[in-house]
């Protein structure tokens, strides 16, 4: 059967396909955080993406196992706040779709599994390692597996190096091969615009 798992935006202007997925290949978390809820009610999708707890479910996985089919162009990202996290988007419809770093250097890619094939994605990526940031989250979630970044990012770091053994830093589909910049230039929120947040 195969492990790849398809993802569009909402229109379907964009779509593609993570390559080579499954509980060992890549991280599915479920996020707590303020930002990533901030996200998804300033892109206008926080009633369809985020769980009672606030919660965005996430795979971070190899920054080269993300294959654009169409759309690129549509891609858009956003800086919520001054931290180097960027946030990638469709301009068509504002469909929340992967995270990473600022350019290319720091290579991952954390995809939106709300915008993955409904049908395959928690087959293919397995059950939640845990939930991170649960002190943002909404309501009693003392019943919730619970994981630090710590651990995170030690489960991150192995698939770090390997992106940057292999060269496959140099083929994300998000950056630049080159200079590693990003291929759509990022907006970062201004004050006003941060203070509408959260007001979908
Ligand atoms: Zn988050
Ligand atoms: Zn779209």
């Amino acid at each position: 059967m195969s492990s790849d798992l398809s993802f569009a935006c909402t229109c379907g202007t964009i779509t593609g396909t993570l390559l080579n997925v499954g509980p060992d290949q890549g991280d599915h978390v479920i996020c707590h955080c303020t930002d990533c809820q901030d996200l998804t009610h300033y892109l206008g999708h926080a009633a369809r993406v985020l769980d009672a707890h606030g919660g965005t479910p996430l795979y971070q996985s190899r920054c080269a196992r993300m294959k654009i089919r169409s759309g690129r162009d549509q891609l858009a990202c956003v800086h919520l706040t001054d931290k180097p996290t960027l946030r990638w988007y469709a301009a068509c419809c504002r469909t929340p779709l992967f995270n990473s770093y600022r350019n290319g250097r720091i290579p991952y890619i954390t995809t939106q599994l709300a915008a993955c094939d409904p049908a395959a994605r928690d087959r293919l990526t397995g059950a939640p390692r845990g939930h991170l940031f649960t002190a943002d989250a909404i309501g009693d979630t003392s019943a919730l597996p619970k994981m630090s970044m710590g651990t995170l990012m030690r489960r991150f770091f192995p698939r770090m190096v390997r992106d940057m053994l292999s060269g496959d830093r140099r083929r994300c589909e998000l950056f630049d091969p080159d200079t590693l910049e990003p291929i759509a230039a990022p907006h970062r929120l201004t004050a006003e615009e941060r203070q509408g947040l959260r007001r979908d």
